[in-house]
């Protein structure tokens, strides 16, 4: 079984410090994060799996058109 390391952008080691450095891989239905850096390990107790990056990029078009819709403030009368 090949275990998945994939590095948490942003992440800072709590040990050295290192930005960028950390690994999330899952292990045993557990969830561990690594630092690539100073060897640091650490299981993630977090409930719900964090929140993917590509979601944002998955979404269709008419998805984000929608969020840009403008709100319409002019009362018609008062023109
Ligand atoms: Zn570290």
């Amino acid at each position: 079984m090949t275990v998945v390391k994939r590095f948490i952008a942003g992440a800072v080691c709590p040990r050295c410090a290192a930005m960028d450095r950390i690994v999330m891989y899952s292990e045993n239905g557990k969830q561990f994060r690594e630092c690539v850096s100073c060897g640091y390990r650490d299981e993630m107790l977090l409930q719900s799996s964090p929140r993917e990056l590509d979601t944002r990029v998955n979404r269709s078009e008419e998805e984000r058109r929608d969020e840009v819709r403008p709100v319409k403030l002019i009362d018609p009368k008062a023109v």
